[in-house]
Parts: structure tokens; sequence; C-alpha cells
């Protein structure tokens, strides 16, 4: 009998996604070492504490796997260990004596043991080592702009934060929730789900499973997000997410707590600013494109208001992290 190894990384703590990772990793494990269902004996599931959703041995059962005893346990916690990271050990009958292992690590997870990893699964040069970019600064300094150019530059994700905390916001809108309510708005984090995913490289967030990309960039949701993210328990819950994407993958995210909080490591820093005036005309701009008819004053108001919020609040303020780089694009181009 030979024990094979193999882990990886689950990007949505969904049902649908744990249970398509879960036999992306058994089918691997499979192909690499020429496994059939008979030839199994038994898998071990082990489970980071954040991957909830659904018992992995589902995916194996789901796969036709009936024989086999499978077994799922929760990994016991590490600080600073990695997130959402799904682990298998396979029992296999094998003849061949002298047949050995090839263990398998997928999604990323590669980065957990190297020295193991089989040479003939194809990785991805620029996802072995992994690194982020933060770009922080007030609204309308062209960080988003600049992160999509950059991203694609560095074929590695682009992450909105901005845009997880719209649709937290768009929530509270939709539930008639009171913004100043925060008990009312914590204890709704029990139950709502916010995931992004990147479709055709671009981001679209997922409030309860509905895509709300298209509902996000109004100046309501944009007052909305700016106001709920001054609660310290909405952080957590979007700063979590956050870091698990960055665990996995390198990134460029940007946001207002990125240097100073949520990727304090990050490989570079950039804080963007602008003068107001320029934000504010960059902002109508972009509006006026997509056929909104919001004032001048209106946005260069609405930029004021979020950017002394952002910068005045308790929770992770939005403030230049010590070191990073300071651009000012006031007088810049794209
Ligand atoms: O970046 P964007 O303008 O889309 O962000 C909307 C609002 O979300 C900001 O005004 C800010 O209040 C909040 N935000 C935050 N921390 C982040 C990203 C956005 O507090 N990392």
């Amino acid at each position: 009998m030979i024990a094979i190894r193999g882990a990886i990384f689950i990007d949505y703590n969904t049902r649908e996604d744990i249970l398509d990772k879960t036999k992306q990793l058994i089918t691997g494990i499979m192909a690499a070492n020429n496994i059939v269902n008979d030839d199994m004996v038994s898998i071990l599931f082990s489970a980071t504490t954040d991957i909830t959703k659904v018992y992995p041995a589902i995916g194996a059962r789901e796969l036709g796997i009936i024989h086999a005893g499978l077994f799922c346990t929760q990994e016991m916690h590490v600080e600073d260990s990695s997130k959402m990271c799904l682990r298998i050990l396979m029992h296999v009958e094998s003849d061949e004596k002298q047949r050995s292992a090839k263990h398998i690590y997928l999604n990323g997870a590669q980065t957990l043991r190297p020295d193991l990893v089989n040479s003939d699964v194809p990785k991805s040069p620029q996802k072995e080592k992994i690194f982020s970019i933060a770009i922080d600064g007030p609204a309308g300094a062209g960080k988003s702009t600049i992160a999509k150019k950059v991203a694609k530059k560095l074929d590695i994700t682009y992450i909105d934060t901005g845009a997880m905390y719209r649709a937290m916001g768009l929530y509270c809108m939709n539930n008639n929730i009171l913004l100043d309510h925060r008990s009312t708005i914590i204890e709704c984090l029990n139950h709502i789900d916010i995931t992004i995913r990147h479709i055709d490289d671009e981001q679209h967030v997922f409030l309860d499973g509905m895509d709300v990309n298209h509902l996000i960039r109004s100046h309501e949701v944009s007052e909305s997000a700016s106001r709920v993210s001054s609660i310290k328990e909405v952080r957590e819950k979007l700063v979590e997410l956050q870091r698990g994407i960055a665990s996995r993958e390198s990134v460029i995210m940007d946001g207002r707590d990125i240097g100073t909080h949520v990727l304090v490591h990050a490989t570079l820093k950039i804080f963007l600013v602008a003068g107001v005036e320029v934000r504010a005309l960059r902002r109508y701009t972009e509006s006026l494109e997509k056929g909104h008819d919001t004032s001048l004053e209106t946005i260069k108001q609405d930029i004021i208001d979020r950017d002394y919020r952002d910068m005045n609040r308790e929770a992770s303020p939005l403030e230049r992290a010590s070191d990073a780089v300071l651009v000012d694009t006031t007088k810049m181009t794209i």
C-alpha cells in the first residue's frame, strides 16, 4: 500500500467551490499516480477551520468513489498558517513494491511543499513565488485604473477591495438597514455571503450568490459603503477574505488600508494621491461616459466627505504606511 499526499487552496467557502476543488485534487492525484477507484483504500481529508460549507468527502462520493473509507477532519489552527486549504492523504493498494507516490499540490498550494511537488504537474512560474502590491489612497487618485493595467502586465490578479465594501453597503440599502444601526449590521455579517470571482479578467462581486457589479457604482452606494466600512466587524470579515486571496496567489490590491493593515508585508506599497479638484473631475468624466448625470459639485462633495470619514475613522483609517512610496498623480496622465 502507498500513501499519497495532496493539497489545494479553496477560493470561496461555498459548497460549489469546495466540492469542485476536492474533485480537482482527487482526479489530479489519480491521473498522476495512475489510480482507478477500486485501488483506493481510504481518503483522509483535512480542512482549515475557515472551510465550513460542506464535507469534502461528498466530492469523492460524487466522483463515484464508493468503497474507499472516507474521513473528514478539521485541522488545528496554527497561527499565520495558510488559510482555505484542503489536504488529502489517500491510501492506495499497490502491487508494485517500488511504486513511489506522486504528491499533488494545486491552485497555488505548491507553495506548501515545493520539495514534494511532482514536476509533471504544470505550474505557473508567476504563481510559484507569490508577491503582492498594495495601493492605497483617497477616492479618484487613480488606484483602480493603474492596478488593472499593472495586473494585466504582470499577469496577476487585481483585487478591488472597495467593491466588497460597496456590496456590503448595497446589502444595507436593499434591506432597509439604517447605517447607524451597527448592531443590526454586525448581526447580519453571520449570514451575508460576499465573494469575488474573476470572469474574463474582470472582478465580479457576488452578494448572496448574485452578481452585483452593475449595482455598486452609484453615488448612494458609495455613501453607504463609506459608512459601513467604519464598522470594525465589517472590516474584519472583508479583510479575512482579502488576505485569503493574497495568501494563494500574487495580487495587486487597492483600497484604503492595504499597506497599513491587510498586507503589511506587501512586496511593494504605493500611496497614490491627487488634488481633490482633479480627482472630482476624473470621476465626473467617468460618470458622464457611463451615462450618469451626477453633477461635478455633487461628486466633489461626495469625495470630500468620504475622504474625511475614511481618514478619521477609528478602524484602519486611510493613511500612508511608513514604507509606502508616495505618488502624486495630480499632474500625471494615466
Ligand atoms: O475604492 P472605493 O471608492 O470603491 O471604496 C468605497 C468605500 O469603501 C471607500 O470610500 C471606503 O470607505 C471603503 N473602503 C475601505 N477600505 C478599503 C476599500 C474601501 O474602507 N480597503
